[in-house]
């Protein structure tokens, strides 16, 4: 990991050359420059754009599905008042003053909510009080729905205000002390993935998107961790972010598109459709210089010969070959720095190729990172040296960390990781459908 230091520029000459008074007024007129400077910045640029109250946005609402796979119960808490009804229809199931920690299982006919028989296949919950539902250690805002599904397994949807959503997921997917910029940034793209969520779902889905990473990371107002301590999913700062960026959105071309983004590049974004046949003309690939200081800019794995082949084997019999011992693995020419790592495994006379995606996932336990590496042989096996933490399409969110912190603004982190994408006003696009 880079140091500060590291990043300076050595003084120029004609600095050294200089004499001191000379140099305590260059310095003194170019404080009080830079005051004036940082001041007028503050004044228009705030974030990406001056959103003035009468601007705010009301998005749609959004279904966020709790977990990725379905579970067989959850634990329901409720702060308050509350009605159950079966979903999409008026008469109340249940209602009650407030819920201590209760668990809802399925039944064959409906739910079983602690010794309550709720007879339907899908429930929904409102609480009085807004944020007031708990479910499995997470107070969220909005409803929930509760659906059954053909296996008597539960899925647990929230359903909120995307913007409330969004207060969760920026500070979900980046840190607080990443800058108000960068979390601006954050905001931005993130409303946009979950905009074309909402868009490209079927008309049959019952849900939006997953609040795991497989989607957005969304913990809800707050949350229990694994040691029973309560976090908060959300903050001042994280509502700030969504409020000052409020209704702002990535197009291309006059359209949403799904924008890509991970937690550091490594120095050269991927270009998108390497991984995401889909991804937009925005995900092209551009060099950065700004995450040297993201914990695993660079990543090591170190592995004997054996013990690479036995974790190669896998991807090997998907290929149709069988792998004892690699006798050579070498990389094969790219298509440009914004390409995926390939590589040719070589065992004996007989050959396959894999990806760096490929060796991501087969090593990921191993501590692989990313898909981008390069592999060397060394005395005892291979040593693979990774860049970047994430798949690397798209923003670098510690890429976007260094540019707040080098002054740059939301727009430019955004124009800078997206190139040809333009900012633009939800309220003023075309209806998708
Ligand atoms: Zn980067």
């Amino acid at each position: 990991m880079a140091s500060p230091a590291d990043r300076r520029a050595a003084p120029e000459p004609w600095l050294r050359r200089a004499g001191r008074l000379a140099l305590l007024s260059s310095l003194l007129g170019l404080l009080a420059v830079l005051a004036w400077w940082t001041g007028q910045r503050d004044l228009q640029t705030p974030l990406v754009d001056v959103s003035s109250p009468r601007d705010a946005w009301v998005g749609p609402a959004i279904r966020v599905a709790l977990s990725e796979a379905p579970v067989a119960s959850a634990v329901l808490r409720i702060d308050g008042a509350f009605t159950i009804t079966a979903a999409g229809k008026s008469p109340v199931l249940h209602r009650g003053t407030s819920l201590g920690t209760t668990t809802l299982r399925v039944t064959s006919d409906g739910f079983r909510l602690g010794k309550v028989l709720l007879a339907a296949k899908r429930l929904e919950i409102t609480a009085a009080r807004d944020p007031g539902l708990w479910v499995d250690g997470h107070l969220y805002r909005g409803r929930i729905r509760c659906e059954q599904d053909a296996n008597q397994r539960l899925r647990v949807i929230n359903l909120l205000p995307l913007e409330s959503y969004l207060a969760s997921v920026v500070d979900g997917e980046m840190p607080r002390d990443f800058g108000r910029e960068a979390r601006a940034a954050q905001a931005v793209a993130a409303r946009t993935y979950a905009l074309m969520s909402i868009r490209e779902a079927p008309a049959s889905a019952l849900w939006d998107l997953y609040a795991t990473v497989r989607s957005q990371k969304y913990l809800g107002v707050t949350y229990t961790d694994s040691t029973g301590s309560e976090l908060a999913g959300e903050s001042e700062s994280s509502r700030a972010a969504v409020a000052a960026t409020s209704g702002w959105v990535l197009t291309y071309r006059g359209k949403l598109f799904r924008p890509y983004y991970a937690a550091c590049c490594g120095g050269q974004t991927l270009r998108g459709t390497e991984l995401f046949p889909e991804a937009a003309p925005p995900h092209s690939g551009i060099a950065c210089r700004y995450c040297k200081e993201a914990t695993w800019y660079r990543w090591t794995i170190d592995l004997s010969v054996t013990a690479l082949s036995s974790k190669l084997k896998p991807l090997a019999r998907s290929k149709g070959r069988t792998l004892t011992a690699i006798s050579v693995i070498e990389p094969v020419a790219s298509t440009g720095p914004e390409a995926l790592s390939r590589f040719r495994v070589r065992q004996g006379q007989q050959s396959f190729d894999v990806t760096g995606q490929d060796l991501r996932l087969a090593l990921a336990s191993d501590g692989a990172k990313s898909p981008r590496m390069s592999i060397q042989r060394t005395a005892t096996g291979y040593r693979i040296t990774g860049r970047g933490h994430g798949h690397g399409a798209g923003m670098c969110q510690w890429g976007a960390r260094g540019q707040a912190a080098a002054g740059r603004t939301a727009r430019q982190i955004l124009e800078h990781y997206y190139p040809g994408a333009t900012i633009a006003r939800a309220a003023n696009l075309a209806p998708a459908r």
